[in-house]
C-alpha cells in the first residue's frame, strides 16, 4: 500500500481551490481594513489567514504525502496545518468580538475566551514543533502511518491533536450559540444568518471528518471524498462570512455617503449663515490657535482678511489692546469655556470692544478635540453700558457725582481711612446755597440750571483731585476731603469755597449773587459711620445757615437744640412739592356781623411727621430757613386764585387778607412777583390786603414805605397785624400808607377780665380813628366781647365767635348766610 493511492483529483483540488479563495479573501479584507481601520475587517483578515494556513497545510500534505509519497515532508506540513488550526482558537472569538453586538457580560466572556484562545494557540503551535510526537509521531513505523487507507496518516494523531480538535469543536458550538443569541437579541439577522449557516456546515464537516477518520464512515455530501472535508467546511464558512462582511461594508459605505452628502449640505447651510452674520465664527484646533474655519465677518471686526488668519492664526492677537493682552492670552492658553470682553485697537487712539466666547467640541469619549469660538463687536453695547453706568453715578446737569455715588464713596473712604496708617482723617462738607430758589423762581429754571453748572465748576476749582464733590439734588452739595492732615486744612478749603462761590455770576445778562452755608463734620472725631457723619454735618449746616456765607464745624451741643426744628424744616422743604399745604379762610365781619372779608391762614398736614403742624410752630422755622419765600409765593398765588373764584360767584364782593412775613416783604423782586401773579390770574381792584407786622417797617422804613406805595397804587391795601405786641408806635404808623389796624387777640381775650385791656383797646380804637385807619379786633370769642367792641365803635371783627378758619367750600356756605354766627 502506498500513501495516497485512493486519492482522487477532488482531494487535491479542494484544498488548492480553497487556499486560492482564502488568499483572495485575505487580500480583500486586508485592503478593506487598511482603508476603513475597522477592526472587524482586521479580525476577518486574520481569520482568513489562519484558515489559509490550515488549508494550504492540507494541500501541501496531500501533495507531498499523497502524490510525492514523501511522508517526512508531509509530516512537516502537517505541523504547519496544526498552527493554522490552533490559531483558529484565537481567531474565531476575536472575529466574533467585533462582529457581534454582544451585551456586556458576553462581551467580557468572549474577550476572556479570545485571550485564552491566543495563549492556547501559541502553546499548541510551539508544541507542534517542539514535541511533534504529540500530534503525529514519526517514530511510529511508516506502515502504521498508512494502515488505514482512507485516513492517510489519520488515526495516529497524538493526544494534543485530539485536544485541539475538541477545543475547536467546542468553540464552534459556542460560536453558534452566541451568534444565535445575537440574532435573537439584537435582531441582526441580515448579517448573521450566513455565517451561522457556514458554521453549521463547518461543524458538520468536522464531525464528518472525525467519523470518517475513526470509523471510516462518511455521511451526507460527497461520500467518496476521503480527505479535506473540514478544509472545505472552514472555507465555506469563510466564504459565506465574507459575503456578510462585504454586505456590511457596502451598507456602511452607503450610509457614509448619505451622511457625507447631508454633512456637505449642512455645512453649506452653516457657511451661508456664518458668512452673512455679524458675529465671527471660529473653529480652531484643540490648542485654540490653528484655525479650521473662520467666517468673513472677521474682516469687519478686526480688519484682517480670513485668508491671512489661516496662515498666521495669531495675527488677531496683535491688535488686542495692551490693557487686555495678558488676560486674552491667558484665556487662549486655558482649556476652559472662555467668556471675556476686551478692547482691540482701532484707528488712531480708538478702540473697539470685542466679546469672545469659547465652546469646546468633544468627541465620543468626552475629550475636547476642537474649539468653537464666537466673537462679536460689542462697542455700541459697551458705550451704552458705560453711559448708563455714568448716568447712574453722576448728576446729569452738572456732571458731578450724585447721591448714590456719595454714599458709596463716603463708605469706601471711611474703610480706607480705617486701614490707612497715615491718612486717617476725612472731612465732610454739607453745602446749601442761599437764595437759589429765588433765582429759580424769578429768572426761570433755565438760568437756575446754568447757575448750578457754574457753581459746580467753581466748587471743582477749589478742590484737589483726591477730593470728591457730589450734588445730592436741588441746591444741596457735599464735598469729601480725602487727604487732610488736620482740621485746619478744611478751614482753608471751606473759606476758599465761600470766597469763590459768592463772587457774582453773569448769566444771560443777569448779574446773580448767591450765598452759601457749609456744615462740616470730620472722621473720626465727629463720627465713625457714614450715617453719623452725614447727620452731624447736617446739624452743622443748620447752624451755619443762621448767618450768611459761613462755615460751621459740628459741635456736640447742636444735637439736642436743633433736632426737632431740623426735622420740621426738612419736612417743610418737601411740603409744597408734596401738596401738603392748604389754605383755610377765617371770616372778617362788620359790626352787623356780615362777612366783608376773609383772612387766608396756612394749614400744614405733614405726612412724614404724621400730624398737623400749627402755623405758630412752622412759620418761624420757615422764616429762619428762608423757606417762607417759597411758601409765601404759594400762599399768594392760591389766595389770589380763591379771590377770583369768589368774585365770579354771586356772593358779593369780599376782601382777602393775606399774611406777609418780613422776609417775604423784603425781597427785592417782591413787587414783580405780585405783578406776575396779577398778570397770570387777572388784575386786582382793591380786594387784596396784606397783613404785615410792625417789625416789617423797622429795619428799612423808607424802602418799606416806597414798596407799600407802589403796591397801594396796584390796588393792594395794608394792615398792621397783631397790633399792640410790637413797637406800637401810633405816631409812626401815622406816616405809613396803611388802611387798617388789627388789635392783637391777647387784648381782646382778657377784655372782660382785665380792666387795663379795656382801656388799651379803647385807646387804640380812638387813636386809629383819629388817624383815619380802620380798626379790627382779632380773637373775638363771645358776644360780650363783641358788644363791648361795638360800644367802642370798632369797625371790624374776627374770631371764633363768628367762625374758625375753614376750608374754601365751607367758607362758601358761610357766605350764603346773612349774618354770623
Ligand atoms: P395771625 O395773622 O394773627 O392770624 C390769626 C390767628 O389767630 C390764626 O391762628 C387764627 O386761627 C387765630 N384766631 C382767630 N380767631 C381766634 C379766636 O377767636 N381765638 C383764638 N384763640 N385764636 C383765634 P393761626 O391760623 O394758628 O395762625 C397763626 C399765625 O401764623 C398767624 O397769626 C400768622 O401770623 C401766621 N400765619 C398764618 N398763615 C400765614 C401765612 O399764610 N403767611 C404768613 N406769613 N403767616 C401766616
Ligand atoms: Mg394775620
Ligand atoms: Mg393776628
Amino acid at each position: 500500500m502506498e500513501f495516497g493511492t485512493r486519492l482522487g483529483i477532488i482531494e487535491f483540488l479542494i484544498p488548492a481551490v480553497c487556499s486560492g479563495i482564502l488568499f483572495i479573501e485575505i487580500m480583500l479584507f486586508l485592503y478593506i481594513y487598511t482603508r476603513s481601520r475597522n477592526k472587524l475587517y482586521l479580525s476577518m483578515t486574520l481569520l482568513s489567514f489562519f484558515a489559509f494556513i490550515f488549508v494550504v497545510g492540507e494541500a501541501l500534505i496531500l501533495t507531498t504525502g499523497g502524490w510525492l509519497h514523501d511522508a517526512r515532508l508531509a509530516v512537516q506540513f502537517h505541523r504547519i496545518e496544526q498552527v493554522g488550526g490552533a490559531f483558529f482558537i484565537f481567531g474565531l472569538p476575536y472575529f466574533l468580538l467585533h462582529f457581534l453586538q454582544l451585551n456586556n457580560r458576553f462581551q467580557k466572556i468572549n474577550k476572556a475566551i479570545t485571550l485564552v484562545g491566543f495563549a492556547v494557540s501559541i502553546v499548541i503551535s510551539i508544541t507542534a514543533f517542539v514535541f511533534p510526537d504529540l500530534f503525529i509521531s514519526l517514530r511510529i513505523p511508516q506502515s502504521h502511518w498508512f494502515r488505514n487507507e482512507g485516513s492517510y496518516g489519520r488515526g495516529q494523531e497524538g493526544l494534543l491533536y485530539n485536544i485541539r480538535d475538541i477545543i475547536l469543536g467546542l468553540l464552534i458550538v459556542y460560536s453558534m450559540i452566541i451568534i444565535t443569541i445575537d440574532i435573537l437579541w439584537h435582531k441582526k439577522k441580515r448579517y448573521l444568518l450566513l455565517p451561522l449557516i457556514g458554521m453549521i456546515y463547518a461543524l458538520y464537516s468536522a464531525i464528518d471528518d472525525i467519523i470518517g477518520v475513526y470509523m471510516n464512515i462518511h455521511i451526507g455530501l460527497m461520500p467518496d471524498m476521503y480527505y479535506s472535508r473540514f478544509s472545505l467546511g472552514v472555507t465555506v464558512f469563510m466564504v459565506v462570512s465574507m459575503f456578510s462582511l462585504i454586505k456590511i461594508f457596502i451598507d456602511k459605505s452607503e450610509f457614509y455617503e448619505k451622511t457625507h452628502n447631508e454633512l456637505i449640505e449642512s455645512e453649506e447651510r452653516f457657511r451661508q449663515l456664518a458668512d452673512n452674520i455679524n458675529q465671527v465664527f471660529w473653529i480652531t484646533n484643540k490648542n485654540k490657535i490653528d484655525i479650521h474655519y473662520i467666517s468673513p465677518a472677521v474682516e469687519k471686526v478686526w480688519g484682517i482678511p480670513p485668508k491671512k488668519l489661516y496662515t498666521d492664526p495669531l495675527l488677531w492677537l496683535d491688535s488686542v489692546n495692551e490693557d487686555d493682552y495678558e488676560s486674552v492670552k491667558d484665556s487662549i492658553q486655558q482649556e476652559a469655556n472662555g467668556d471675556l470682553e476686551y478692547k482691540i485697537n482701532h484707528g488712531e487712539n480708538g478702540f473697539k470692544w470685542v466679546r469672545d466666547r469659547f465652546f469646546p467640541i468633544k468627541d465620543e469619549d468626552g475629550f475636547i478635540y476642537r474649539w468653537a469660538r464666537i466673537s462679536e463687536d460689542v462697542t455700541e453695547y459697551k458705550k451704552a453700558e458705560t453711559e448708563l453706568l455714568y448716568l447712574a453715578y453722576h448728576d446729569n446737569l452738572t456732571g458731578l457725582y450724585n447721591r448714590k455715588s456719595f454714599y458709596e464713596k463716603l463708605n469706601e473712604s471711611i474703610v480706607q481711612a480705617e486701614r490707612s496708617k497715615t491718612e486717617k482723617i476725612r472731612i465732610l462738607f454739607f453745602i446749601d446755597l442761599d437764595r437759589f430758589k429765588e433765582v429759580n423762581d424769578t429768572l426761570g429754571h433755565d438760568i437756575g440750571d446754568k447757575l448750578l453748572v457754574e457753581i459746580s465748576k467753581r466748587f471743582e476749582k477749589c478742590l484737589r483731585k483726591t477730593d470728591y464733590i457730589f450734588r445730592l439734588g436741588g441746591d444741596e452739595f457735599t464735598i469729601l476731603l480725602n487727604r487732610v492732615s488736620n482740621e485746619f486744612d478744611s478751614n482753608i478749603v471751606a473759606q476758599k469755597i465761600i470766597d469763590t462761590v459768592v463772587k457774582p455770576y453773569y448769566i444771560e445778562n443777569h448779574e446773580i449773587f448767591i450765598g452759601l452755608s457749609i456744615g462740616i463734620s470730620s472722621y473720626p472725631k465727629d463720627g465713625l459711620t457714614p450715617d453719623i457723619l452725614i447727620k452731624n454735618a447736617d446739624f452743622a449746616l443748620f447752624e451755619a445757615k443762621k448767618e450768611k456765607n459761613k462755615y460751621v464745624f459740628y459741635d456736640k451741643s447742636f444735637n439736642n437744640l436743633s433736632m426737632k426744628k431740623m426735622k420740621v424744616e426738612n419736612c417743610l422743604r418737601k411740603a409744597v412739592g408734596r401738596n401738603e399745604l392748604n389754605l383755610f379762610y377765617q371770616p372778617i365781619v362788620n359790626m352787623n356781623r356780615e362777612i366783608i372779608g376773609a383772612e387766608a391762614l396756612l394749614r400744614w398736614n405733614c405726612e412724614d411727621l404724621g400730624r398737623t403742624i400749627p402755623p405758630g410752630e412752622f412759620i418761624p422755622i420757615a422764616e429762619d430757613s428762608g423757606l417762607i419765600i417759597q411758601i409765601g409765593d404759594w400762599v399768594l398765588a392760591n389766595a389770589h386764585e380763591q379771590l377770583k373764584k369768589w368774585e365770579k360767584s354771586d356772593n358779593g364782593k369780599i376782601k382777602m387778607s393775606v399774611n406777609v412775613s418780613i422776609r417775604q416783604f423784603k425781597q427785592k423782586n417782591f413787587i414783580e412777583k405780585i405783578e406776575r401773579i396779577f398778570r397770570e390770574a387777572g388784575f386786582d381792584d382793591g380786594s387784596l390786603e396784606f397783613e404785615i407786622t410792625e417789625s416789617c417797617m423797622m429795619e428799612d422804613p423808607d424802602d418799606a414805605i416806597a414798596k407799600m406805595k407802589i403796591l397801594n397804587a396796584r390796588g393792594i391795601s395794608f394792615s398792621i397785624d397783631d397790633f399792640g405786641t410790637g413797637y406800637s408806635s401810633l405816631a409812626y404808623i401815622k406816616k405809613l400808607p396803611i388802611a387798617k389796624i388789627k388789635i392783637d387777640r391777647s387784648f381782646i381775650q382778657d377784655l372782660m377780665i382785665a380792666k387795663d385791656n379795656k382801656e388799651i383797646t379803647k385807646a387804640i380804637v380812638d387813636m386809629s380813628h383819629n388817624l383815619d385807619k380802620i380798626v379790627l379786633a382779632e380773637g373775638v370769642e363771645n358776644s360780650d366781647q363783641m358788644d363791648f367792641l361795638a360800644s367802642l365803635g370798632c369797625d371790624e371783627m374776627q374770631g371764633f365767635y363768628f367762625s374758625k378758619a375753614v376750608p374754601s367750600d365751607e367758607f362758601d356756605r358761610l357766605l350764603a348766610r346773612k349774618t354770623l354766627p
